[in-house]
């Protein structure tokens, strides 16, 4: 059983290879990046200019396979939800489905320089956000937890891409027999 990476959309390359090693080591599971890319077009609503991310989940659901631990997709794209004016992503609670977007991770989105190793913190820790909830987690009350909730990039900023250690055992106790 693999967690995969699968791109939704045109990414730039080393995104998701930069990820994997970093999920294998959180998850202690094999991580691998799927080779064809998901295109989003069908969740595309032209009134928002945005993609439904729980669109963009049900169409991931016919992608899983037997040997999907969990599968992460990760877009460029803009994600909203109907009730809220944006999401950084979403995810199936219990699983096996999660997505990401990298589009309000990015500094340029705010009108401030590119600066490529904070986004790549900002979306490890929001794949870690959001395969916890795969993993049945809910929000953390510990403000360094990656499962503190953020609805701001400055938020994510203040955690941490690593589970607490009540969050860790409640994912790991899974595994025991
Ligand atoms: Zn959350
Ligand atoms: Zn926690």
């Amino acid at each position: 059983m693999n967690l995969q990476l699968l791109p939704i959309g045109k990414l730039d390359g080393g995104v998701l290879g930069d990820l994997a090693p970093a999920l294998a080591d959180t998850f202690r599971v094999p991580c691998e990046v799927l080779s064809s890319a998901l295109d989003p077009g069908f969740a595309f609503h032209g009134e928002r200019q945005q993609y439904h991310s729980s669109e963009i989940l049900l169409r991931m659901q016919g992608l899983v396979t037997a040997t999907s631990w969990r599968l992460l997709g990760v877009t460029s794209a803009d994600l909203y939800i109907p009730i809220l004016t944006f999401v950084f992503g979403e995810a199936q609670i219990g699983g096996p489905c999660a997505v990401i977007s990298l589009h309000r991770l990015r500094q340029e989105f705010y009108g401030l320089p590119p600066d490529g190793r904070l986004l790549q913190q900002r979306l490890l820790k929001e794949a870690v956000h959001e395969l916890g909830h795969t993993l049945n987690l809910t929000h953390c009350d510990d403000y360094r937890c990656a499962m503190a909730p953020s609805h701001a990039a400055e938020w994510i900023d203040l955690k941490e891409s690593w589970l607490c250690s009540t969050c860790q055992g409640r994912v790991f106790a899974q595994d025991d027999p």
